[in-house]
């Protein structure tokens, strides 16, 4: 009775896969077949300190590992996935994807040693809008697969006053620095933390994350994104 339901629901909703958008068969869980195979991954993963994200982040700031599971194209399929993601209420597209990388960092020793997943944290008004931070179910995701424990109370952003959003742009600048802070240092002392973002291109506001982190003694970072436009 239960699948027959099942199967009138699917004929009338059809699931649609979230990167090319063709109808989902019964056995495929969010992505296509052939997207499983063939979507525009990096494998930036194996190779994880001398990889395109690694160089961007070269001079600025010191991290172990970095990675981004897929490239990002305009119009193309990933940027679709990250739409559906961010603005369409789909967090469970970033625990799933998320997941899957996280079960591929996992087999390789470079990524055994994590011992936090931190979100980037998203601008409150903007998370209240919402609903989630997508940086969260990615974080989710991720620590899941590999295995290991999230936290999106570690790293916080502060919430802008109005004589900061008055002040001009080279002060605003200034300000990314001290956006960020940290609640309970002390848990994360020596620790090996991945920072995750969904999508990165200028690397300014996992930079900024990434230096407040650092601050504390013995911490390393690691850095993943599940998209990236550096090439
Ligand atoms: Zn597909």
């Amino acid at each position: 009775m239960l699948n027959w339901f099942n199967n009138l629901f699917h004929l009338l909703f059809p699931e649609t896969c979230v990167a090319c958008k063709r109808q989902l068969q019964h056995h495929e869980d969010l992505l296509c077949l052939y997207c499983q195979h063939d979507l525009p991954y990096t494998n930036f993963h194996t190779h994880p300190t001398d990889n395109p994200i690694a160089k961007h982040f070269w001079g600025r700031v010191p991290l172990q590992n970095t990675a981004a599971y897929l490239h990002f194209s305009k119009g193309g399929r990933v940027q679709h996935l990250i739409h559906l993601l961010k603005y369409k209420n789909r967090p469970d597209v970033g625990e799933v994807i998320g997941k899957q990388y996280g079960e591929q960092l996992a087999k390789l020793p470079d990524w055994q040693t994590i011992d936090w997943v931190i979100p980037v944290p998203l601008h409150p008004a903007k998370e209240l809008k919402r609903g989630y931070n997508q940086s969260d179910t990615l974080a989710k995701g991720l620590a899941d697969g590999l295995g290991t424990a999230w936290s999106r109370d570690i790293l916080v952003r502060r919430t802008y006053t109005e004589s900061q959003t008055r002040k001009g742009r080279f002060a605003r600048w200034i300000n990314v620095e001290t956006v960020f802070d940290l609640i309970d240092p002390e848990k994360i002392r020596g620790k090996h933390l991945l920072l995750v973002d969904d999508v990165i291109t200028t690397g300014a506001t996992i930079e900024a994350c990434a230096q407040k982190l650092l601050a504390i003694e013995g911490v390393k970072v690691s850095v993943v994104s599940i998209a990236c436009v550096v090439k």
